[in-house]
């Protein structure tokens, strides 16, 4: 996956829009995006892959967002020094990780959902 699909991906498990403006670039101002109709701006969707720190702040709206951070370091480390160096990793990283993770847990999560509602 190139780093906009996985943005795009955790936008969509996330439920965030992705905007996609459609018109005359001449008439900026009065361009919106086609799903939610916000006013254009530059760089209106975040680069999450780039940006760690954006993708725990929406996990972290989660009501479960503590099973994700369990999930990110694994259930079973208990060493703190453990748990610390892997969240420097996670945060350091600049290249998705962290997104491709929350992206796997959240497909992972939905698939349970849908076991256990059906
Ligand atoms: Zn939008």
């Amino acid at each position: 996956m190139t780093t906009e699909e996985i943005n795009r991906r955790f936008c969509e498990l996330a439920g965030i829009c992705w905007h996609d403006y459609n018109g005359w670039i001449n008439h900026i101002e009065t361009l919106k995006c086609k799903y939610c109709a916000e006013k254009y701006k530059p760089n209106a969707n975040p680069n999450f892959c780039a940006h760690p720190d954006l993708v725990l702040e929406v996990m972290r709206k989660r009501e479960d967002w503590r099973l994700f951070l369990s999930y990110c370091t694994g259930y079973r480390a208990s060493n703190r020094e453990e748990i610390a160096a892997h969240w420097a990793e996670l945060f350091l990283n600049k290249t998705g990780l962290l997104c491709r993770i929350a992206i796997k847990w959240m497909e992972e999560n939905q698939c349970w959902h849908q076991k256990t509602s059906g």
